[in-house]
């Protein structure tokens, strides 16, 4: 931690270093894409991307899901969901889904999680949907990863800023498998296969 904290107490002189960049962003931001990601460590979108600061809007959580509208009163998700487009005029989204992604995992092994309740609760969104699907079959998480990519996207089409943008033509969306190990990215295409591009 001492490393990432260092780095962060002097941050501030590459920014200053950096002439006009970064004071531009206080004028406001225009990013190209909301992406949708998992929490983990190894899937940053900005590095994958090579997205600057204000480039990407990004939502992160544990397999990154988009919980139904129904889910929760009060939903992070939702409300980011609805500032990218309706305020930031966002017009792509991204779901990127990853290899070795441990919340997939633990809906593929339907192991115990009697000690992560809210683990287990946030799971839940999704396991009715995936969990029939789940196999002990090499490959089997890959799928399942990608499977979950498609229902969180048909998911996010339910929102009303998304259904409205989508009966407008008026918005992409876009489903990504993120290799941790290779690097490669897989995307969704219009057959329902996720193909590197
Ligand atoms: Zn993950």
């Amino acid at each position: 931690m001492q490393t990432l904290l260092d780095h962060a107490r002097s941050f501030h002189r590459q920014v200053a270093d950096a002439g006009d960049t970064y004071r531009h962003l206080a004028e406001g931001q225009s990013p190209q894409a909301l992406v949708i990601s998992c929490s983990d460590s190894r899937v940053v979108p900005a590095h994958i991307t090579g997205a600057r600061p204000g480039q990407i809007f990004e939502l992160r959580n544990a397999g990154n899901i988009v919980p139904p509208r129904w889910a929760a009163d009060v939903s992070g998700e939702v409300a980011t969901v609805e500032y990218a487009l309706e305020v930031l005029g966002i017009r792509d989204v991204v779901v990127c889904g990853h290899s070795h992604c441990g919340a997939m995992s633990a809906l593929a092994s339907g192991g115990d999680l009697s000690l992560l309740p809210g683990v287990e609760a946030w799971l839940s969104l999704v396991r009715p949907a995936l969990a029939p699907r789940a196999t002990e079959e090499d490959g089997a998480l890959e799928r399942l990863v990608q499977l979950n990519v498609v229902h969180q996207l048909a998911t996010l089409g339910t929102y009303p800023v998304v259904r409205r943008l989508l009966d407008a033509d008026d918005l992409r969306l876009h489903g990504w498998y993120y290799r941790v190990d290779t690097g490669v990215l897989h995307e969704l295409g219009d057959d329902g296969t996720f193909a590197a591009r």
